[in-house]
């Protein structure tokens, strides 16, 4: 991947408050129309300060690395994950935070894969995009951008207000493994429905201090390895034994995420059980997480959920499915003993998870 980075000059006579590294990889937000005015086209980012002037208020020094070809993030795909991971790590030192341009589609994987892969973090990377096109009238990307670059900047008792990964988005910041794409056609496409917003903006930026993480002790650690060898698995009335069977018994799987009922429960049906089964005792790991929005799997509570609880199945409490997937790229890809995998797939890692109900 080519990757372009430039300087930009904010004029600005006073010393800046603070850098941001922009990292634009695509997505609606950086579309413009061509000359005849019928297609969007990707945009050239030496161009932003053309169309956004209004960043020579921030007073905040920015440079840009750019995708030369910038993609719809429906194309991202995990070496995209670990390439975004190695340019924070290559540029940690030299700016005070970072934000991502992103298309909206595949922000809330992106943001969760970086939680995990940026262990340690203590600098805010805060994803944006926008749902109209920069060079559009109505487009809502001025705003999430010039939010997420005053929060990449944002300090209070001389230290970093948000050292994690979060999502800007239509006036919420969310914990980016906690968000969830919602909406295709309005401008709030974010939610996060089992943690609620670290800040709202509005006339200031309203930090929720209580939900905000402290600084970690750790030192920085960027992750390189993800394993690609998994599989989400959602479950629906009618199910075929066939299939399942044969999806289950797929050679090299590692690991699934099983989109079970409500707070985790699963069907009894003896082939169904069998086959997880077989996968566990194939080396397997199988995440289990709710199809619902709210709430949180608890194995166990139900009979439906008490078999998967007793063969192994392990328990994803009130993580989503675009957090648990990533979880398991992540920790499988650590490469640890099988006791030590489990361990972590039920811990808490990154803030993806409530130890208790909230
Ligand atoms: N398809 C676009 C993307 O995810 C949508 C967007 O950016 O909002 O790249």
């Amino acid at each position: 991947m080519e990757l372009q980075k430039v300087h930009l000059n904010t004029a600005s006579t006073l010393e800046p408050d603070g850098s941001v590294l922009v990292i634009y990889t695509g997505g609606t937000i950086g579309m413009v129309s061509d000359r005849s005015g019928s297609h969007l086209v990707p945009f050239n980012f030496e161009e932003i300060m053309h169309r956004m002037p209004e960043l020579r208020q921030l007073n905040i020094s920015i440079s840009v690395i750019s995708y030369t070809e910038p993609i719809d993030s429906s194309n991202v795909t995990e070496e995209d994950w670990i390439m975004l991971a190695s340019i924070i790590r290559d540029n940690y030192e030299e700016y005070d935070g970072f934000v991502v341009l992103h298309g909206t589609d595949t922000m809330a994987y992106t943001a969760s894969a970086l939680s995990y892969l940026l262990e340690n973090l203590q600098k805010p990377i805060i994803f944006t995009g926008a749902q109209v096109p920069i060079g559009k009238p109505r487009t809502d990307a001025r705003e999430n951008l010039v939010t997420a670059l005053e929060i990449a900047v944002s300090t209070r008792t001389g230290r970093c207000i948000v050292p994690e990964v979060c999502i800007y988005f239509g006036n919420l910041l969310l914990r980016g493994n906690r968000s969830k794409k919602v909406e295709s056609s309005h401008f709030n496409a974010f939610k996060s429905v089992n943690y609620p917003a670290l800040a709202m903006a509005g006339v200031n930026i309203e930090y929720r201090p209580m939900l905000i993480r402290s600084l970690p002790k750790g030192p920085f650690i960027v992750h390189q390895q993800l394993e690609r060898n998994i599989v989400r698995l959602k479950l629906f009335p009618g199910l075929a034994e066939r299939v399942i069977r044969n999806l289950l018994a797929t050679k090299g799987l590692k690991g699934v995420v099983l989109e079970s009922y409500g707070s985790g429960n699963a069907p009894t049906a003896q082939w169904f059980l069998n086959a997880m089964q077989e996968a566990i005792n194939r080396g397997t790991f199988i995440l289990n997480v709710s199809q619902c929005d709210g709430g949180r799997v608890e194995q166990g509570r139900y009979q439906t959920s008490q078999y998967l609880q007793e063969m192994g199945v392990i328990g994803g409490a009130d993580i989503t499915s675009e957090a648990a997937v990533t979880k398991l790229m992540y920790v499988l890809g650590l490469g640890l003993p099988r006791e030590e995998t489990r361990k972590l797939l039920e811990s808490n890692l990154r803030g993806e998870i409530s130890e208790e109900p909230i």
